[in-house]
Order: C-alpha cells, then sequence, then structure tokens
C-alpha cells in the first residue's frame, strides 16, 4: 500500500493530473453536470443511487418538470410522487425524498442546507450524498466515497483491506480525501464518478488505454481482477408471489401495501407468498384464502407466466393467476382478513391510476 510512504504527495499529484486529463478527453454528458442548484443535484443524486445513468436520466428530467423547486415535490401527494418513481425500484428513496422536501420547505422555511452535517442530516442523504451535494453545490472539500471509489483506489494502491469490512470504511476515506483536490472538489468528484464508471469498470476495465496505468498498483503486478477484495457473499433471499387478479365485471381489485416490507406504499393485486409456484393448484390456493369455499359461478381463469424481479437482497418470482367472478357477487365474499384495505377499480385504469412495483406493471404490459 505505497500511499502510507513519503511519496504521498507525488502520488497525488499523479493521480490528479491524469484523472483531469482523462476526464478532460472523455467528457460524459449528463442533465445535471455543472448544475448549481443544490435541488436539482440532491434529486440526481438521489435518483441515482442503485440506478444506472441511463436508467435515472429520464426520471431526473420528469422530476424536475414535475416540481421544479423543493416546494412542488413538498407539496406533492405521496402517491403522486411513487407513481412518477415508478419503474425506478427502492422505493424507500421516493418516500425519504418526499419526507426531506417536506422538512426544507416547511421546517426550513424553503432554504436547502448548506453544509456536509446539514445536508447529512436529511432523510435519505448518506456520507456519500452529502459530499456529492457539498461539492457540486458549494464547492466544498468533501470526497465522495462509493462503489466506483472504492474500487479505483483498492486497485490503484492494491489494498487488500476487504471493502466489505467496517474498518474500510475509515481507511477508504481517508484515501478518498487525501487524494481529493480541494481546490477544484467538484470536477474531482466527478472525474473519479466518471473514471469508475467508464474506464475502471468492475469487469474489463479499460486498463489499456488507462493514463493511471503506470502507476497503478494492481495493473503493474496483474492482479486487477483480484481488487476490490471482499469477503462475504451475499446470500439473496428467495420468494415466491401468486397474485390474485380479481376479475368482477370491468373491475378488479387492488390494496396498497403497508407493512414494513419492501415496495411499501405501492399498489398490487392480493398476493399470497407461497413457499413455491411450481406445485401450486387453485384448490390450494383456494383453501387458503376463500375457506369458505368460492361463489359458484367463479371460475379460475389463466396463470401467467414466471415473472422474476432480483433486487438486492431478495429474488423475487412471481405469478398472477385470474379469479372471474359473476357480476353482483355478494360483497360479503370480499370481507375476509386477506383482502382488508383493498378495493375495486377499472382495470384498465388501474396501471396508469396506481403506483405499481415493476413487476406488475410488466404483468399490466402483456395484459391490458
Ligand atoms: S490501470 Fe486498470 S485497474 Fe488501474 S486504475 Fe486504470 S483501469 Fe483501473
Amino acid at each position: 500500500m505505497r500511499y502510507f510512504t513519503s511519496s504521498m504527495n507525488n502520488a497525488t499529484h499523479f493521480f490528479r493530473r491524469h484523472l483531469f486529463e482523462w476526464a478532460a478527453a472523455n467528457p460524459r454528458p449528463m442533465p445535471w453536470k455543472g448544475e448549481k442548484d443544490p435541488y436539482k443535484i440532491w434529486l440526481s443524486e438521489i435518483i441515482l443511487q442503485q440506478t444506472r445513468v441511463e436508467q435515472g436520466w429520464p426520471y431526473f428530467e420528469k422530476f424536475v418538470a414535475h416540481y421544479p423547486h423543493v416546494r412542488a415535490l413538498a407539496d406533492a401527494p405521496e402517491d403522486d410522487v411513487l407513481k412518477l418513481w415508478e419503474g425506478l425500484g427502492y422505493y424507500t428513496r421516493a418516500r425519504n425524498l418526499h419526507a426531506a422536501a417536506k422538512h426544507i420547505a416547511y421546517e426550513l422555511g424553503g432554504i436547502f442546507p448548506n453544509t456536509f452535517d446539514a445536508l447529512l442530516a436529511l432523510r435519505g442523504v448518506g456520507d456519500y450524498t452529502a459530499a456529492a451535494i457539498a461539492s457540486f453545490a458549494y464547492n466544498l472539500p468533501h470526497a465522495v466515497l462509493d462503489g466506483n471509489v472504492y474500487r479505483v483506489l483498492a486497485r490503484y494502491f492494491a489494498i487488500e483491506t476487504p471493502t466489505d469490512l467496517p474498518v474500510a470504511k475509515k481507511q477508504f476515506s481517508a484515501l478518498a480525501h487525501e487524494m481529493l483536490d480541494p481546490v477544484h472538489p467538484a470536477a474531482f468528484n466527478q472525474a473519479m464518478m466518471d473514471f469508475g464508471a467508464t474506464c475502471c469498470t468492475p469487469s474489463q476495465p479499460g486498463c489499456g488505454g488507462c493514463p493511471l496505468r503506470p502507476e497503478c498498483a494492481a495493473a503493474c503486478s496483474n492482479r486487477v481482477g483480484e481488487f476490490p477484495v471482499r469477503i462475504k457473499k451475499m446470500e439473496k433471499k428467495k420468494r415466491f408471489f401468486m397474485y390474485v387478479v380479481i376479475r368482477h365485471g370491468e373491475q378488479t381489485w387492488l390494496r396498497k401495501r403497508a407493512s414494513n416490507d419492501i415496495w411499501r406504499g405501492l399498489y398490487e393485486f392480493p398476493m399470497l407468498e407461497v413457499a413455491q409456484l411450481a406445485e401450486l393448484h387453485t384448490r390450494s390456493i383456494e383453501q387458503v384464502l376463500w375457506p369458505d369455499g368460492l361463489p359458484p359461478a367463479a371460475k379460475w381463469g389463466n396463470t401467467s407466466e414466471y415473472y422474476r424481479h432480483i433486487l438486492t437482497h431478495q429474488d423475487i418470482e412471481a405469478a398472477f393467476i385470474e379469479l372471474h367472478l359473476p357480476l353482483g357477487t355478494d360483497p360479503a365474499f370480499f370481507r375476509l382478513p386477506w383482502l382488508e384495505g383493498s378495493f375495486e377499480v377499472p382495470y384498465l385504469e388501474a396501471k396508469k391510476k396506481f403506483a405499481f412495483p415493476r413487476l406488475i406493471v410488466r404483468f399490466f404490459d402483456k395484459n391490458v
């Protein structure tokens, strides 16, 4: 780990100079680049958490168009914010964004916080986002540290500390601050992000044309694939959802997810979480959901293909089964504990009106 040696100043100088040269030669236009309005920078950073630039770009434009300032976002109903966010995933970000907008608009008099610590105090803002806003909006010397920066530093200095150990954060954070250009923190942070995202990529990095290569410890020792070091392999939890798409004339039934589980605040068809989808028969669904039996004229329809949705910690497989109910079905039929909180809406309007998890949007795309 050469960064603890007396050549640190030279190493820092070489790194900054070549990183800036690389950034100048590889411009990466994005709608929020060069933006100085902290509100828009914050919007872009929250959208880009766990989202690729190409995917986040149209969402940023939609949010700016709908909510051009923090008060507009604060005044919006939560359902509208979630609807606009639909398809982007990790909906806690949208709820936090909305809560923080209300806090800024109503408790801070609409004045955006302008220090790292005050930014960090906002709901949904961590060290990375606070550093990004502080540097981009206010040119404050705070280095961003995300997966890209960990990877670049781990390779450049051949750091053996596993990046998923708590101790790594302190070490990498100190190093990132050491490398940061305190006079041009915004340009430096932007260059680091772009470099990590497009040159020093997780697989097949562009070492051949990389200007940092002569001093990159991993590349010089042919060990690029060994960095960053990680010790844990994340086990994803497998879950299986069977959605019951009730068809009652033109109507269907939806409910809002309220528990502290994924997708809180979004809408869905009534759903049964099961141990497996493959051996699930309508008879067993009936026994669990309608122990007293279905109305005599009710008919099960098609079961859809399986839909897969992968989240950071969960691997979800879902199927949709239609249940056709005769018109005029006794309302008592819907007064079941598992249907509590659900409501009837026109099937064809549901997709337009409510925010759904991506999985259900994909089902609608094929079935409306
Ligand atoms: S030489 Fe390769 S591993 Fe080293 S910084 Fe450049 S792209 Fe990353």
